[in-house]
């Protein structure tokens, strides 16, 4: 967590704020993906996911993919927050 883009995300997981050859940023962009998603719901590494994850991350693209994943589940649980907050629900 140490540039403008991971500080921002701190805040709010949901924000489009990026910072290029910031690896965490990546990963948080690639959490919102549709090659994420599709790999994501099809419950394996889909040729498409596989290569931009080696695109962005190399050899650690296995690491790599532990950081999306983490991503993935925070941007749901702020996108859930947020909702029930609109809602008025309580917790
Ligand atoms: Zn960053």
């Amino acid at each position: 967590m140490t540039c403008w883009g991971c500080s921002k995300a701190e805040e709010n997981p949901q924000t489009g704020a990026y910072s290029a050859g910031c690896k965490e940023c990546t990963a948080r962009a690639l959490a919102n993906s549709p090659a994420y998603d599709t790999s994501r719901r099809a419950g394996r590494f889909t040729a498409e996911y596989k290569r931009v994850l080696t695109l962005a991350f190399g050899d650690d693209w296995q690491a790599g993919h532990e950081h999306v994943k983490r991503w993935s589940q925070r941007i749901a649980l702020s996108k859930m927050a947020r909702d029930a907050e609109e809602l008025g629900l309580d917790y």
